[in-house]
């Protein structure tokens, strides 16, 4: 996988003293660690050495801690964290042209007049046209490269789809957009990405997490039509 070896810098600091001086366990690492500032469990872990930690926001008191997310806890609290805003930072990033905006405006316009995959959805999806941005992410859920544009085309309970003017060519990705009531991070598998028409690349995210919210658990939390809030 690309992500592999591509940097994320390393930590802006450390864990807590708590967690750095506990014995390092298998059973010590399901706890994850003390928020430094406000002391609410966070559903990460100190990163051993050669591992990529990610930057969080601890959304008790919006602390950042740096760590490895605790995949297992994650999935049931995921509402204590967020990704830092700087593994968003598009700054230096290609921007979407004109060119993608009017492929995938002309794209959603002519969705509902198509018979295809999505009206055989279990869980269908809406047309939608947003702007975001995506990570991808490590083995570990861990960014591990610079964050790319893209634009969703729909979106429903259980993904999304988008198109990038840059290949994403990775597993799992995190992906954050502008709701009507705030900042949307989610964090999911790529089940597919094929390319979409000249250096357009168009992917089927299926989510698993929701920073900010916890587990896809209920699927009027992201539905169609249904405020992200
Ligand atoms: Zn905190």
């Amino acid at each position: 996988m690309l992500c592999a070896g591509a940097g994320v810098a390393a930590p802006m600091r450390s864990p807590t003293a708590h967690a750095q001086s506990r014995p390092h366990t298998a059973a010590a690492d399901t706890r994850g660690i003390l928020c430094p500032e406000c002391r609410s469990p966070l559903p990460i872990r100190a990163r051993e050495p050669g591992e990529v930690a990610a930057h969080w926001e601890c959304l008790t008191c919006h602390s950042q801690v740096a760590g490895v997310l605790l995949k297992d806890e994650a999935t049931h609290a995921a509402e204590s964290i967020q990704l830092s805003h700087l593994h968003f930072d598009t700054k230096g990033v290609p921007r979407l042209s004109n060119s993608l905006r009017q492929l995938v405006q002309e794209f959603v316009a002519c969705r509902p007049k198509c018979a295809d995959v999505e009206d055989r959805r279990t869980l269908p999806r809406a047309p939608m046209l947003l702007e975001l941005s995506v990570v991808p992410v490590d083995e570990n859920w861990s960014p591990c490269a610079k964050p790319i544009l893209g634009m969703m085309i729909n979106v429903g309970a259980s993904g999304l789809g988008m198109v990038t003017g840059t290949r994403l060519d990775a597993e799992h990705a995190a992906v954050q957009f502008q709701s009507p009531s705030g900042i949307v991070q989610l964090l999911g598998q790529v089940i597919w990405s094929r390319d979409f028409g000249p250096g357009f690349h168009h992917s089927g995210v299926h989510f698993l997490l929701r920073f900010g919210r916890g587990a896809i658990a209920d699927p009027k939390a992201i539905s169609a039509g249904a405020p992200l809030n």
